[in-house]
């Protein structure tokens, strides 16, 4: 499988997990509400019942008639329900006085029974197939067979009579029936109806949304790694190609050493020295990639301990003495009398600025000036290597730090540069969690400045 390939698979993989999480989580909560609104709704309906039997309950009480037949002044009293028996011929303009408290009638009905349990009187509108007999059960839930469903609340009636001996002996007092208040659930199981379709036709739409953003967010997630495997790859392909070069050169070499005719055998320990100069040459390469390795994946155990700056960068000026002087360079250091520390590793300090200051003294032709300026400032040091130099063009500027870059393969093979220097500084500097910037003008010069947490 090509790394194309593994990608994709990665990024189907990462956004089917974002879905199946997302669409559960987003399922979940979507039942979870329509399942509360439904509760919310059936509690409302209760109260609204148990209220409307209530105020019902209380008016009648009163005007209840004695037990023993009932019916012909229930009649006078509820002219507009229909009594047992006897024809239904309902007056619908009395009706709203006594359905107190129920403001439509076509969604309640009343029933009245007697403490037998015999149904006495009834609403017109009472669902047909509804028993003549009481069920005692306070709230009961119906269903016709036209699939209409009904909740109906059951309650107590104390006639005038029995309602002086309830409140003497409220245990012993005998009811003079039942009443019930029942409503249609039409509207309710139209609502839930509702919220089920809004889930069943809103659930698959979500989900098909989350499945799109899952393969985007997936997408952007994998970029970075994505970006880093290039990276690493273009790193070991130059690592490669840079290891090749030498190599070449170091068994030609000893290829011509072997093929030396012996007549010519002076010449064996200029070669050998060639071949040393090529080993160090790998060598060198090799402790550098090492190196940078160990400063990204952080691996130098050791605790940071206090470093002296002023030290390093006088010493530093001190060992590329000899160096700029050879090169027809003024090398100069400026350095505060306080001493500047830092907490860090202080070989890595100096590898950081000898880097920086090898470049200044590489990249300026004879008769040029390098400067190393110490300086601290609100509790950050700064270290600035500076140079009357070649310069570095604006378009390389931004690329100067990444590993094997050179501004100019040409100019810096024929100072044996690897692209390598820049790229550890950096690597150096933000273990230390600092900075380093860099400010040049072609053919004036270049400041490189290190800034260090103190
Ligand atoms: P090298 O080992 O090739 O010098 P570096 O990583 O140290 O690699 O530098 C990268 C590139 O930046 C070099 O190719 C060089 O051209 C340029 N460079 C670095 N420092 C300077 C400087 N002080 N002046 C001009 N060019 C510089």
């Amino acid at each position: 499988m090509n790394s194309q390939q593994l990608f994709r698979r990665s990024r189907l993989r990462l956004a089917a997990w974002y879905a199946l999480v997302m669409g559960g989580i987003l399922g979940l909560l979507g039942s979870g509400m329509a399942h509360i609104l439904v509760q919310a709704n059936w509690a409302a309906l209760e109260r609204e019942i148990e209220s409307s039997a209530g105020t019902l309950h209380d008016s009648l009480e009163p005007m209840l008639p004695p037990a023993q037949d009932p019916t012909g002044v229930l009649q006078q009293i509820f002219p507009d329900l229909c009594v047992v028996e006897q024809p239904c011929e309902p007056n619908p303009s009395l009706i709203q006085r006594h359905t107190l408290g129920i403001s439509d009638r076509t969604t309640y009905y009343i029933r009245l029974f007697d403490n037998q349990g015999n149904l006495l009187a009834y609403s017109p509108n009472q669902p047909e197939s509804l028993s003549s007999t009481l069920n005692p059960d306070t709230w009961q839930t119906l269903q016709t067979k036209d699939s209409q469903r009904y909740h109906q609340f059951t309650t107590i009636l104390h006639g005038a009579a029995h309602t002086h001996a309830l409140d003497e002996e409220p245990h012993k007092a005998p009811s003079w029936g039942y009443l019930q208040v029942g409503r249609t659930l039409a509207a309710f199981d139209a609502e839930r109806q509702r919220l089920q379709w809004i889930l069943i036709g809103g659930l698959p739409l979500a989900l098909g949304l989350v499945a799109v953003s899952s393969w985007w967010l997936s997408g952007r997630a994998m970029q970075p790694i994505y970006q880093s495997y290039r990276q690493q790859q273009q790193f070991t392909a130059n690592a490669a190609h840079e290891l090749r070069s030498p190599l070449a050169s170091l068994l030609a070499t000893v290829e011509a050493i072997l093929r030396l005719p012996p007549t010519q055998s002076e010449q064996v320990p200029t070669l050998l020295k060639t071949v040393e100069r090529q080993g160090h040459r790998l060598s060198q390469l090799v402790t550098d990639l090492l190196l940078l390795t160990s400063l990204e994946q952080n691996t130098t155990a050791q605790p940071p301990q206090p470093c002296c700056l002023n030290d390093i960068v006088a010493d530093l000026t001190e060992e590329f003495a000899e160096l700029a002087a050879t090169t027809q360079i003024h090398l100069n250091h400026q350095i505060p009398d306080i001493e500047i520390r830092i907490m860090g590793q202080e070989s890595q300090l100096y590898r950081l600025v000898s880097n920086l200051m090898a470049n200044a003294i590489q990249y300026t032709p004879p008769g040029g000036s390098v400067m190393v300026c110490l300086a601290a400032h609100d509790r950050i040091a700064t270290i600035a290597v500076k140079d009357t130099g070649i310069g570095i063009p604006l378009e390389a500027q931004s690329h100067v730090f990444e590993r094997f870059y050179r501004v100019n393969s040409d100019r810096s093979r024929k100072t044996g540069g690897m692209g390598l220097g820049l790229a550890i500084a950096k690597a150096i500097v933000q273990r230390h969690r600092g900075q380093l910037a860099l400010d040049s003008e072609m053919g004036q010069g270049s400041v490189f400045t290190i800034s260090l947490p103190s």
